[in-house]
């Protein structure tokens, strides 16, 4: 008898809602996190050590010290970083994954999002494909993870959406003066707008206050609770089941398979009063959710005699295909105040040009930004004519902060085969297991769509009054990051896919895969609800058949 039912990698988005999901159907769970439970009082407020500007180190992990990765520069050249430095493309580390500090947009991706190839062609160099699923197949468990993690938005607001069967359980987040200029702006434009949605609770929810609208949002764990996550939804319900049991600071090391190459659970690292336990679990079936870049090293490194390319890697195709997102923009100067200062910041979005646009492929949406801290502006927003330092630059920042505003978004990154995690042939971390290393670039298509998408920015602020407007082209580099997606795309061929429609890995009955690896393309939306919505459609069918 194995000791569980099932070993899940990963208590983040997609890791937490498997565990509650499978937990909740009777299934005798471990859920393993190599990170720990946060809040702000863990974290603090610094303000250049936090998830979203990351100058001298970061806040909801993993640990600076011991867990680098290789990064691949686009000269080809290896730097190896720790998690709060440039190339990491570091999401985070802790129960709820990213989710405790994200900034909680939480979008559906629209129907033409699932069929891209399909739509466009494939880009010469490219890997873009179409979904073994269609957006319809997709929009149950939107709805489940819109009503159960809790989304706040306005029902009918955006046009351009694939047809929901059911509402957001919350109304959205009222709107800032910056809001409502840049919405005149695009009426003048004929460009529809609507509030942006999210998972915060702009009414007491689940036992839970409403957002206060702090002073610190992205990047921060919420002061009120009010920003909706695994941590404080699908995992406490997980645990309330007893069947679930969550170790915590918990590193899987490798998925342990048996001599016919068959998994047979996981081996792992756990720190236990100051020193570590190397530990094995056996389950009938292990999923892994350790997000894209973790789940391919995981896989990559639980090599074997039946395979030693890495599970699930017979085809040379786990970690390939790495996305995340171009988020191109512009930033303006307006004659008056337009900046409240109150979070979360961000409240209105366009998506007139996700798709349709003349020889793009794909395209993005649009946002005013989130609440932004001071420094973040004066370290990524000054126009090139402001001084960087001095008495001019405090004049300009005081002048300018609250008289400033900005929009942007993710653009539908264009997949390529080279834009890879591989295992770093010489680099160890902390517990002696081979890291990822990054390498490759989005391929060129993506800066076409970031450059139009880019214009598109500066139309709105321009039709907005704004009275100067500033932005930087975007450039080739490594796509990943917080928005990290793609290593383990699912699809009906084994030969160009990594994991079937239910995540299961090709060639493996019982080895699963429930992260943003599995995003074929990864839409022209923050991916998160996506994430959420594909664990609740392959865990509920995991727990009818495990
Ligand atoms: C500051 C910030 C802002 C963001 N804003 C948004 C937003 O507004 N909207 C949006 O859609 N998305 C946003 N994101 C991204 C979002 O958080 C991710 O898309 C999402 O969390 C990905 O889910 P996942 O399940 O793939 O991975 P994760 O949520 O990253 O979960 C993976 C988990 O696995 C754990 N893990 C990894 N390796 C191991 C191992 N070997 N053993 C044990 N545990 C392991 C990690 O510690 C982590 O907790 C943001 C992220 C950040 C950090
Ligand atoms: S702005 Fe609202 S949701 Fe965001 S951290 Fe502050 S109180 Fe929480």
């Amino acid at each position: 008898m194995p000791d569980y039912d099932v070993i899940i990698v990963g208590a983040g988005a997609g890791g937490g809602i498997a565990a509650a999901v499978l937990a909740e159907a009777g299934k005798h769970v471990l859920l393993l996190e190599r990170g720990g439970w946060i809040d702000l009082a863990t974290t603090g407020r610094d303000h250049v050590r936090n998830q979203r500007i990351s100058l001298y180190g970061h806040n909801a992990g993993p640990e600076i010290d011991g867990n680098p990765r290789v990064y691949v520069d686009p000269r080809g050249e290896a730097h190896t970083v720790r998690p709060h430095e440039g190339g990491y493309n570091n999401n985070a580390a802790a129960v709820g994954g990213g989710t405790p500090v994200y900034g909680a947009q939480a979008w559906r991706f629209m129907e033409q999002d699932f069929r891209m190839a399909s739509l466009y062609g494939v880009p010469e160099g490219s890997s873009l494909a179409d979904w073994p699923i269609t957006q319809a197949e997709l929009e149950p468990h939107y709805e489940r993870a819109e009503w159960q993690i809790g989304v706040a938005g306005e029902d009918e607001g955006n046009r351009f959406q694939a047809p929901r069967r059911k509402g957001y359980p919350m109304p959205p987040v009222p709107p800032t003066t910056s809001s409502r200029i840049l919405k005149q702006g695009a009426e003048s434009l004929g460009w529809s707008t609507f509030p942006t949605p999210l998972a915060i609770n702009t009414v007491p929810r689940a036992g839970r206050d409403a957002c206060i609208q702090c002073d610190h949002c992205v990047g921060f764990p919420c002061p009120s609770n009010a920003k909706n996550g695994t941590q404080n939804t699908m995992v406490p319900r997980a645990l309330a089941t007893g069947l679930c049991e969550l170790v915590i600071h918990a590193m899987a090391e490798r998925i342990d398979t048996d001599s016919s190459g068959r998994v047979t659970g996981v081996s792992y690292l756990v720190e236990e009063s100051g020193t570590i336990a190397r530990k094995t679990a056996t389950a009938g079936v292990v999923v892994s959710s350790a997000g894209a870049i973790e789940t391919a090293r995981l896989l990559l490194n639980s090599a074997s005699e039946m395979h030693p390319g890495g599970l699930g890697n017979e085809h040379d195709l786990v970690g390939r295909n790495l996305q995340g997102h171009y988020y191109p923009g512009a930033q303006a100067m307006f004659a008056e105040k337009v900046y409240d200062g109150q979070g979360p910041g961000v409240s209105i979005s366009s998506c007139q040009f996700n798709h349709g646009n003349a020889g793009i492929v794909g395209g993005g949406m649009l946002s005013d930004e989130f609440i932004k801290l001071p420094i973040i502006f004066w370290y990524r927003s000054l126009p090139a004519d402001v001084p960087r330092w001095g008495q001019a630059n405090k004049d300009w920042m005081r002048e300018a902060y609250g008289r400033s505003s900005q929009l942007m978004g993710p653009v539908q990154d264009i997949p390529s085969p080279d834009a890879r995690v591989t295992i770093d042939p010489a680099v160890r971390d902390k517990h002696g297991l081979p890291v990822a290393r990054l390498s490759g670039t989005t391929h060129p298509e993506t800066l076409k769509t970031a450059e139009f998408m880019r214009q598109r920015a500066i139309e709105w602020l321009t039709a907005s009054g704004a009275i100067k407007i500033w932005s930087t082209p975007p450039t080739l580099g490594l796509s990943g990051g917080q928005h990290q997606a793609g290593t383990c795309r699912m699809g009906d061929d084994p030969r160009a896919s990594v994991t079937d429609k239910w995540g299961r890995v090709h060639g493996h009955d019982n080895l699963y895969v429930m992260d943003a690896s599995l995003h074929v393309t990864n839409g022209g939306f923050n991916p998160m609800l996506t994430v959420m919505a594909l664990a609740f459609r392959c865990s509920e069918r995991l727990a009818a058949n495990c």
